[in-house]
C-alpha cells in the first residue's frame, strides 16, 4: 500500500521539532519527494524512506521555504552516485526559476551528473502530473502570492486519495480537487494574504466533504489545541495536527 510520509510541518520558520513543510510519497515502484525547503536527504533518512528508487521531485511553488534545499538535494544525490534520470515537475514558471537557481551553481559542469528532466505541469484542474504502479498524482492551481499547485495522490489499488493544499488562501478549485478525498492536508499558516487560518481550512474540508482534515504549514509557536479547536468551528469530521514523520497509508 503506498504511503505519504510528512517530512516537515512548519510554515516558513522551522524549529527543532518542525522542519519546513515537505513530504515524500513512497510505494514499491518508487518514491516522489514534494518540495525541498530543507535537504530531503536528511529528512528521508530520519523517516527511514529509502531514496535509491527516487523517481521525481515535485516543486509546488518558488518560495524559499519550499525550494532552498533543492541545490543541496541534487548535489547530494550526485555525490551518492545516482545514475538514473530524475524528473522535476512544477509549473513552467517555477521550473524556469529552479533552473536559474541551479545555473548559479554551474551544475551543468558537474562531471558525470545524472540526467534531470524538467516536466512542466499544465495549470489546469485535475491535471495528471505522473503515475507509478502504486499511485497517481494530480494537480490543480490554487491561490497564493506566486503561481502554485495543490496535489492529489490517488492509490492505484484502492482509489483512496489524499489532497495536499500547499500554500493557499481559501480556494474553490482546491475544494473540487479534494471532493471525496479520504484526507485533506491543508495549510493553516494564518489568515494573511495567500494563506488560510485553521477555520478556513475547516471550511474547505467541509465544502469538499473529506473524512479527515490534517492541519500543516502552521506557526510552530501556536497552541495545537487552539488550532484544532478553531478548525472544529467549521468542520465536524476528524481533525489532526500534522507532525513531522506522520505516515498516511492510502
Ligand atoms: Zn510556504
Amino acid at each position: 500500500m503506498p504511503k505519504l510520509v510528512i517530512l516537515g510541518t512548519a510554515s516558513a520558520i522551522p524549529d527543532a521539532a518542525h522542519d519546513n513543510t515537505h513530504m515524500v510519497v513512497h510505494g514499491l515502484g518508487g518514491s516522489v519527494v514534494v518540495d525541498s525547503g530543507c535537504n530531503p536527504i536528511v529528512s528521508c533518512k530520519r523517516a527511514q524512506v529509502p531514496l535509491d528508487n527516487l523517481l521525481a521531485l515535485i516543486i509546488t511553488h518558488f518560495h524559499p521555504d519550499h525550494v532552498s534545499g533543492v541545490p543541496n538535494f541534487l548535489l547530494d544525490l550526485w555525490l551518492l552516485n545516482r545514475q538514473n534520470n530524475l524528473n522535476i515537475y512544477g509549473l513552467r514558471v517555477t521550473l524556469d526559476k529552479v533552473q536559474a537557481m541551479m545555473s548559479l551553481f554551474e551544475w551543468k559542469d558537474w562531471p558525470g551528473f545524472y540526467p534531470v528532466a524538467f516536466e512542466p505541469v499544465r495549470p489546469a484542474e485535475n491535471t495528471l502530473v505522473m503515475e507509478t504502479p502504486d499511485f497517481r498524482i494530480l494537480a490543480a492551481p490554487t491561490h497564493h502570492l506566486v503561481p502554485i499547485l495543490a496535489l492529489k495522490l490517488v492509490s492505484q489499488a484502492t482509489g483512496r486519495s489524499i489532497v495536499y493544499s500547499s500554500d493557499t488562501s481559501p480556494c474553490d478549485a482546491l475544494a473540487r480537487l479534494a471532493r471525496g478525498a479520504d484526507v485533506l492536508i491543508h495549510e493553516a499558516a494564518g489568515a494573511q494574504s495567500g494563506h488560510s487560518s485553521a477555520a478556513m481550512a475547516g471550511s474547505i474540508a467541509r465544502q469538499a466533504g473529506v473524512r479527515r482534515l490534517s492541519l500543516i504549514h502552521y506557526q510552530t509557536n501556536e497552541s495545537p489545541d487552539e488550532l484544532m479547536a478553531e478548525a472544529h468551528t467549521t468542520f465536524s469530521g476528524e481533525i489532526t495536527l500534522a507532525r513531522d514523520l506522520d505516515v498516511f497509508e492510502f
